[in-house]
């Protein structure tokens, strides 16, 4: 007979988000809505953790019983340093926002935000193709780096790309190479011209700060306007991109598909991101 004592019961696999703060994180409704709807036995909690905390807190998640976590600001670039095994995307971009805990005790951290954009637009905005022409790319920051690796993976011609800061644009150029033209953020309405995608990648628009400011006359009709900020769905960038003939595509989609290969890795299932999950996401 078997000693109960010694039957090991299966451990409930663990994830969560990390960040510093945390409570406005719309991930544990967003993984919840997935661990429900899949009946996988799992949870996924947010996480308070402070920058002086972070390494200790690496070290005890995984014994904890933690798969892997999701990483937010302001952890996504200092957790490089931290893991053993990091992608080459997330090298290049500067950044992770995906950890998986290997069973060998190593750390591997990735960033799916570029390829979360990409299926957001393959999603919403099917009939265009990376061919189709230039890009519009306003901003450079963390998610800018992402959004435009990806771009230039899937074989953009040319990312035009312009940053109030125009230092920030110049570096992104010399890390991501020659398909990537700065335009002066004055000059940036210039970008638009004969542009098959236009992004918003700044935090302009967001709820509580100023809206997105430029000059959108060379728009063209049919032109896909796309937005990295989902607070609010509608940012005053889309409703005038819309306005002027443009296919938009608002920026939550980006966050949903960003989540589905963390999800995938720790749980084992790959989910689906449909209009249920939006639904869930916006109610939270
Ligand atoms: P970040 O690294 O802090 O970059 C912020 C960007 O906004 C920079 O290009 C910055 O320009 C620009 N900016 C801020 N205030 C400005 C102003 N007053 N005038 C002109 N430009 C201004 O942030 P991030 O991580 O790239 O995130 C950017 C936005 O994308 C945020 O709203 C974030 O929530 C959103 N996001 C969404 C998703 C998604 O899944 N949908 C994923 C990642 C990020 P400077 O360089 O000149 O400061």
């Amino acid at each position: 007979m078997t000693d109960p004592s010694k039957t090991e019961l299966p451990r409930i696999p663990l994830a969560g988000v990390i960040g510093h703060p945390i409570a406005h994180s719309r991930s544990p409704a967003l993984h919840g809505h997935w661990l429900k709807r899949y009946g996988i036995k799992g949870h996924y909690v947010p996480m308070d953790i402070a920058p002086q905390d972070l390494k200790e807190a690496l070290h005890m998640l995984p014994r904890l019983g933690f798969v892997g976590i999701n990483v937010t600001i302001p952890h996504k670039e200092t957790i490089l340093q931290l893991a053993d095994v990091v992608t080459d995307r997330a090298a290049l971009i500067g950044a992770a926002n995906t950890l998986i805990f290997r069973k060998d005790g190593k750390i591997h951290a990735d960033n799916t935000d570029g390829a979360g954009f990409m299926a957001n637009l393959r999603q919403h905005a099917p009939q265009w193709v990376p061919q189709a022409g230039p890009v519009a790319l306003f901003g450079a920051g963390g998610a800018a780096r992402a959004v435009a690796a990806a771009l230039i993976e899937v074989g953009v011609p040319e990312i035009r790309i312009a940053n109030r800061t125009r230092l920030r644009a110049e570096t992104l150029r010399h890390d991501l190479g020659a398909k990537l033209t700065v335009y002066d953020w004055v000059h940036a309405g210039d970008m638009l011209q004969g542009a098959s995608l236009v992004i918003n990648s700044t935090s302009l628009g967001m709820t509580g700060k100023p809206d997105l400011r430029l000059p959108l006359d060379q728009l063209e009709r049919g032109t896909v306007a796309t937005d990295l900020v989902y607070t609010p769905l509608m940012t005053s960038f889309l409703i005038e991109a819309e306005e002027r003939g443009a296919q938009v595509v608002d920026g939550l989609g980006m966050l949903l598909h960003q989540a589905a290969p963390g999800f995938e890795r720790w749980f084992g299932k790959r989910p689906e991101v449909d209009a249920a999950l939006r639904e869930a996401v916006l109610r939270a």
